[in-house]
């Protein structure tokens, strides 16, 4: 159920209102936008009507009480009453009017590979640095990730450059390491359904990443974000990927008919990774524009200083010193869609 509150409910009313849903053994989401307060009380099906039961609706500073009509609650729309979630990471803005620019290496490798990487991708205004230090491959034998150390290196990549560090968690067991220096988490696709690990990170309250999985429909995606919503965690950026279809003349389909799809379903952010749908360098740059153009709210991609020895992903890594010209053809595609660059100097 939603409780939609009047414009002139006071403090006051509207705790009352939260006391009363929780005391149903329901979960109060407060969502406070800029004209009125949501709020969302999330329970079980069985608290659900009995919150519908409670006679809110009578309630002094109550405007009314209607269902939430998706079966992701926190996650749709409706419940922000059109307005768009704009998340702040480390002075940085996402959602809304604001582009996000995150670029990186895919992992970090060695303290030059992430400095220089670092270095440039701050200098072309990217608005955060991303870089693996647990890498899901498919392969037990590839190469894995540098774990702890990889986590230290992005740490000194950040205090260098400033830049909010995107990192991707596995594994819970590695959570408190991650926490100390991510400032997003980033849940890969692989993971996207690992329901008990998006419920940790929902409760450690750090803003997450979270991509499509390759085989996930839109409502999958949403439902996975609800799992950290519902831990009272409303820092969530959605990931557009690629995902598996019968066309095998790249890695996944770009599916950039999400980007507006997702925006009239939910209310959080969403990016786009060309990166790995594409699995190629000549497909990035096109499918970059082609995302920012459709409204996406940031890009997520990954850039080497020199891919021919990377040892994850270098076929598609961008060139560092090719960088700041893909920063500026972006950077004018997200102006087309209304948008301005966060973190540009
Ligand atoms: C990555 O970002 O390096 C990655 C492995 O992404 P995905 O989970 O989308 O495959
Ligand atoms: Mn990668």
């Amino acid at each position: 159920m939603m409780i939609v509150m009047k414009e002139t409910a006071t403090e006051t009313e509207i705790e009352s209102v939260v006391a009363k849903v929780e005391r149903a053994g329901a979960r109060a989401h407060r969502s406070s936008g800029a004209r009125v307060t949501v709020i969302g009380a999330i329970g079980d099906e069985d608290s659900d009507l009995s919150v519908g039961n409670l006679g809110l609706e009578g309630l002094p500073g109550v405007e009314r009480v209607v269902p939430i009509l998706k079966p992701y609650k926190l996650a749709s729309a409706q419940i922000r009453h059109g307005e768009r979630t704009v998340l702040e990471v480390a002075g940085h803005r996402i959602g809304g009017e604001h582009f996000a620019l995150i670029a990186g290496p895919c992992t970090v490798e060695s303290r030059e590979q992430v400095m220089r990487t670092a270095d440039v991708v701050m200098q072309a205004g990217a608005a955060m640095l991303r870089g693996g230090a647990y890498k899901p491959r498919t392969s037990p034998y590839a190469f894995q990730g540098l774990g702890t150390e990889g986590l230290r290196l992005l740490a000194e990549a950040k205090q260098r450059t400033g830049l909010p560090i995107v990192t991707e968690l596995m594994d819970a067991r590695d959570l408190e390491p991650v926490l100390e220096v991510a400032d997003v988490i980033q849940v890969g696709a692989r993971n996207m359904q690992n329901f008990p690990l998006l419920a940790e990170i929902g409760r450690a309250g750090r803003p997450v990443l979270l991509k499509r999985g390759l085989s996930a429909s839109l409502e999958e995606l949403l439902m996975a974000a609800e799992y950290v919503l519902k831990e009272g965690n409303p820092n969530v950026i959605l990931c557009e990927r690629g995902i598996r279809t019968f066309e095998t003349s790249y890695r996944t389909t770009l599916d950039l008919q999400a980007v507006p799809v997702l925006k009239e379903l939910s209310h959080l952010p969403v990016v786009v990774d060309p990166s790995h749908a594409a699995g190629r360098r000549s497909l990035v740059a096109p499918m970059s524009l082609a995302a920012a153009a459709a409204g996406a709210d940031g890009i997520i991609v990954e850039v080497h200083p020199n891919p021919d020895e990377a040892l994850c992903d270098g076929p598609q890594a961008l060139l560092a010193d090719e960088f700041a010209a893909y920063a500026a053809a972006v950077r004018s595609a997200a102006e087309l869609a209304g948008k301005a660059l966060s973190g540009v100097r």
